[in-house]
């Protein structure tokens, strides 16, 4: 707003209050991840969507981290709030897996689905959120939240990529 003067001083604006309480969010859902993408990991039948989640695993505990470098600069002490869209989304690829048989390409299929739907949450999550901190005026947190960014979009490609060129093919002939 222009007819604002920003001081250090000032408390924080509406905006800056919901940028940190999406921060919040997401810092719940990647930390969930964490704790998820094991059982989606021992559940897949190919090796390749297996390494393709044990690869997302890793950049999803920086992920973490990276969030944790934000709450610094932002001044404030790491704080999760529960994200029920991600706690659902969760919950739908642990029924994928129960609903599934192991060893079939159908249960791979299912676990693309559900970690393509975690991606764009996640990436409908951190778009909003570099283009809010860019607007803040938090150049560092925009930058650091947009090489997340780029990673959930890098995961989310590469599954549709597994997916079209041999896990579906197998899926439909089971
Ligand atoms: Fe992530
Ligand atoms: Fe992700």
């Amino acid at each position: 707003m222009a007819t604002q003067t920003k001081t250090s001083k000032q408390k924080e604006s509406k905006f800056q209050q919901l940028f940190i309480d999406e921060i919040k969010d997401i810092y719940w859902a990647e930390k969930h991840l964490v704790k998820a993408l094991p059982k989606m990991s021992k559940g897949a039948t190919s090796s390749k969507l297996a390494s393709a989640i044990d690869k997302h695993l890793e950049e999803t505990k920086v992920h973490v981290s990276r969030l944790e470098e934000v709450f610094t600069m932002l001044g404030l002490k790491p704080q999760a709030k529960k994200c029920d869209a991600m706690e659902g989304l969760i919950k739908e690829a642990e029924s994928i897996l129960e609903d599934t048989d192991a060893d079939t390409m159908v249960r791979d299929a299912g676990i693309i689905i559900a970690s393509q739907k975690v991606e764009h949450y996640e990436i409908a999550s951190y778009g909003t959120l570099v283009a809010f901190a860019k607007k803040i005026g938090l150049k560092d947190a925009a930058s650091i939240l947009n090489k997340t960014l780029d990673e959930e979009k890098a995961t989310d490609t590469g599954l549709t990529k597994l997916a079209v060129s041999e896990i579906n093919d197998e899926a439909s002939e089971e």
